[in-house]
């Protein structure tokens, strides 16, 4: 099994690679792709060997085939990124890119016939209406990365029959419990520092807003094909069950793990096979208490504009999601306060008219760069 990594230097891409490392000689990597992490993509080139390596910019892309000589290709840009999706030789791509960045080369996997194994929550909230009957068209796979999505995705095997609901459980962030008021004045630093998951700066941020729950749902829908009406987010701060699905004859199945992505990787790439691993068990002598609550919709905001988004279809998500790319980026570099980021969401959301009729990869990425337009944060 060949596979290619789309972010192999984030936190996603270097779980992916510890999995890796942890299986047999069965699985290769053969493209790894950063942005401009050009020493540790070099570092990984080095212990992997694949054949191509990617980056975003030209200059670092000379720097890295400097360094790593003949070792492997390296190209650089949209192209390179679309050409690891898509080498003849490769049989899975892992994209943990982060942001609707991914998208075209989500595409150009897919329409090579690659399954995907999809972290990059962003693409599927933007495109799912296209890239899942894509998938079905391919006769390929997209396997959910993402725990909650692997979690439901685990409930799901072996029943006839669709769920009639599912949970997807949240952790409620660092500010869980908190009035808006009192998230006023947080800093960058209290906003990333996540209960129970270490995770990429984005995603950490889209966690103390409760955005990242409001694009699960949004990727939800469309993996699972539900109504927004079965999508339910249940508080449950232990992260101990991923998440669950409830069936017409009440039955619940619920997905419980260590809260470790290296589980929900392996999963999605060795899928349908359970293979060991070396990674931390459950102790239910420690994780003996867990606990449910109803999410908080009045003080995080984000969750019930994500709803909205969902329920206006078309390409409202991409506004939704392209709009939180920029805010997020700029409560990162410290321009706006924690809660400017669902203001600059909501006033999107209110200025954007869809006269398009249908959804294409060209209208999604025009949508979304008139959300980044309309937000640009200076
Ligand atoms: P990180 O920020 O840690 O990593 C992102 C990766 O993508 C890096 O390799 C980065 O390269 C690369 N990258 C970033 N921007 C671009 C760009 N514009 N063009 C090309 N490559 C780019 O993110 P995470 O690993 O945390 O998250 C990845 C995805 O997985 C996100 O969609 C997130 O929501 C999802 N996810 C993450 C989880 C987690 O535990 N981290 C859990 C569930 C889902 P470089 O290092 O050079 O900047
Ligand atoms: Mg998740």
């Amino acid at each position: 099994m060949k596979i290619s990594i789309l972010g192999s230097t984030g936190s996603i891409g270097r779980q992916t690679l510890e999995v890796v490392e942890n299986l047999t000689h069965d699985y290769q990597v053969e493209a790894l792709t950063a942005h401009s992490n050009v020493d540790l993509l070099e570092a990984q080139v080095k212990k992997f060997q694949p054949s191509l390596a990617v980056l975003w910019g030209e200059a670092d892309a000379l720097e890295l085939k400097r360094r790593v000589g003949s070792i492997c290709e390296v190209a650089y840009g949209m192209e390179g990124l679309k050409q690891a999706a898509s080498l003849p030789a490769v049989d899975l791509v892992v994209n943990s890119v982060v942001g609707n960045v991914g998208l075209l080369p989500t595409m150009s996997a897919l329409e090579a016939g690659k399954p995907v194994a999809i972290a990059n929550k962003e693409v599927l909230v933007t495109a799912g209406e296209i890239i899942m009957p894509l998938a079905r068209a391919k006769g390929v796979h997209i396997l959910p990365v993402d725990s909650e999505h692997s979690a439901i995705f685990q409930c799901l095997a072996g029943s006839a029959q669709p769920p009639a609901k599912i949970y997807l459980t949240a952790s409620g962030g660092p500010f869980r419990g908190k009035t808006k008021a009192e998230m006023a004045g947080v800093t960058v630093e209290q906003a990333l520092a996540h209960p129970n998951w270490a995770m990429g700066q984005k995603i950490s941020i889209d966690s103390a807003t409760m955005m990242n729950k409001g694009l699960e749902v949004i990727e939800a829908k469309w993996l699972f094909d539900l109504r927004p009406d079965q999508i339910h987010v249940l508080v449950h701060p232990q992260s101990i069950i991923h998440s669950m699905a409830e069936f017409e004859d009440g039955q619940i199945m619920a997905q419980l793990g260590a809260p470790d992505m290296r589980l929900a990787i392996q999963h999605a790439i060795t899928h349908p096979n359970r293979l060991p691993n070396p990674f931390k068990r459950l102790d239910f002598s420690v994780h003996n208490n867990l606990t449910f609550a109803q999410p908080d919709f009045e003080n995080f905001p984000c969750l019930a504009l994500a709803y909205q988004a969902l329920e206006a279809g078309g390409h409202y998500p991409t506004v939704l999601n392209a709009a939180n790319e920029e805010a997020v980026a700029a409560f990162l570099a410290k321009k706006i306060s924690f809660l400017d980021i669902p203001a600059i969401i909501d006033r999107a959301l209110s200025a954007y008219t869809d006269e398009s009729k249908g959804l294409t990869i060209d209208s999604i990425l025009e949508a979304d760069a008139w959300a980044r337009a309309f937000t640009k944060i200076s």
